[in-house]
């Protein structure tokens, strides 16, 4: 959904849903309608106060990333002929210049005060063949793209920073070191160019090797499978899209263990804020259970040190739970939530009568609530999950996430967060996401600026 004021473009599609045809098909589909009365005056029933710290309990610091994409022809007369681009910011917000921007008197963010703020302007960029590109001489548009990936992820984006790493290294890391390409329970591992099966193991200091078969370069990053979607001649969007994402929730890692590294203290003072689920959907779909491990190795850190959780707030504005919490909007009293736990979702969202045991169990690491602030702005939010693994019953995971006392401060810190950069220019963003959207404010570049901000504005001192 477009921020209000943006057109929707939606033309046309009323007269095809008229369609005769179509409304038959429909009348055999299962699909979310708007509640009744009754039925949506029993669904908000279920909601309760939004908790808050007292005082509310802000970070000094956070951390808001955007991406977007785009999957161009090289030329306007050679259409088929395409390169994919994606571009990531993140977008360092210090709460005390947020409050310099916004006029006291109208709460309106003073856009000639944002603009200056967005003089250091810095989006990390990846560049990647699409159809018809064959990239270093590769012999096909698939094992190209695999090598640009790698080419990109493995350079370091940081310009020399201190604590620097590669992406590739961060994925390392988070692997405990060790990943292996191809690796399923019944082989060791195989080759994503001819598909002979060998074991392809790497390491920080080796991270490319020969396939012994084809002699074509393996890639530690081919084990995100971003290259399974790339045709020779079809339309990479999609790969686009998943590398986008996967790129986005790993640069946030690489900040967060960059931060940690450094010192682990001051990320109780940050927020991280994600335009989106906190998931990983289709071919890496499974760095989300490294992520989720990471998250939980880093709190178990934290706790050590008496700290609290760490928070990252995934913000969705558009969706399945959007669109329930729009109907459902005129029917909840303002500053009261809900956590979305499984039963919820598949009830009266997802309209399904074989739900799955439990939710997003292959591409989720973080749960999703539904929040109407005091204001009466609705917004869906997630946390991470509080665990490390999904090991076990997936029915006792499925409830074990939704337990709130699990989550500890998270929701009302992630409540608060919401509540104080809430903003009226737009619906349901919040002041950094709308930020990183319209032009990196402060744009970071990994191990760069956060660090040094770290040490000059003393964010590692305890207040
Ligand atoms: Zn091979």
């Amino acid at each position: 959904m477009p921020y209000k004021g943006e057109t929707a473009g939606k033309g046309g599609h009323a007269d095809f849903v008229r369609n005769p045809d179509v409304q038959a098909f429909l009348d055999e589909c299962d699909y979310m309608r708007p509640p009744s009365d009754s039925e949506a005056n029993a669904m908000a029933a279920t909601f309760f106060a939004a908790p808050a710290g007292i005082p509310s309990e802000l970070p000094r610091y956070v951390v808001a990333s955007d991406a977007s994409k785009s999957d161009t022809p090289i030329n306007d007369k050679l259409p088929s002929t395409q390169v994919g681009f994606i571009k990531v910011s993140q977008v360092l917000i210090g709460m005390d210049s947020y409050a310099e921007l916004v006029d006291p008197r109208s709460r309106f963010v003073d856009p000639f005060k944002a603009a200056e703020m967005h003089r250091n302007a810095d989006a990390l960029t990846f560049t990647l063949p699409g159809s018809n590109v064959r990239f270093q001489g590769a012999k096909s548009v698939k094992d190209g793209f695999r090598r640009a990936v790698f080419k990109q992820l493995s350079a370091d984006r940081t310009r020399g920073g201190p604590n620097h790493a590669a992406l590739s290294t961060v994925l390392l890391d988070i692997n405990d070191g060790e990943i292996r390409v191809g690796h399923t329970a019944s082989r060791a591992g195989q080759c994503p160019s001819c598909g002979a099966e060998h074991e392809f193991t790497f390491s920080a200091s080796v991270q490319r090797k020969n396939c012994p078969t084809c002699d074509e370069t393996v890639f530690v990053t081919d084990w995100l499978r971003l290259h399974e979607d790339i045709s020779d001649f079809g339309n990479n969007a999609s790969a686009m899209t998943r590398m986008m994402n996967a790129i986005e929730h790993l640069l946030m890692v690489a900040l967060i263990q960059q931060v940690f590294i450094a010192d682990p203290r001051a990320l109780g003072r940050m927020a991280f804020v994600m335009d989106g689920p906190l998931a990983i959907f289709g071919q890496p779909a499974k760095l989300h259970a490294r992520i989720m491990a990471f998250l939980a190795k880093v709190n178990a850190r934290l706790r050590d040190l008496d700290q609290e959780a760490i928070l990252v707030v995934g913000l969705q504005k558009t969706g399945d739970v959007m669109d329930h919490a729009n109907l459902l909007n005129r029917f909840l009293p303002n500053g009261v939530m809900r956590i979305l736990d499984d039963d919820y979702r598949y009830r009266y969202i997802k309209g399904s009568d074989s739900p799955a045991e439990n939710f997003g169990h292959e591409t989720y690491y973080g749960q999703d609530f539904l929040f109407k602030t005091e204001k009466g702005r609705i917004f869906n939010f997630a946390v991470p999950y509080p665990f490390a693994v999904k090991s076990g019953d997936p029915k006792k995971f499925s409830s074990a996430k939704a337990e709130l006392r699990n989550y500890g401060s998270l929701i009302a810190r992630a409540c608060d967060l919401i509540r104080h950069f809430e903003l009226d220019l737009y619906e349901s963003a919040i002041v950094p996401v709308a930020l990183a959207h319209r032009h990196a404010s402060i744009s970071i570049v990994p191990g760069g600026k956060v660090l040094d901000i770290i040490a000059k504005t003393g964010l590692n001192k305890n207040l």
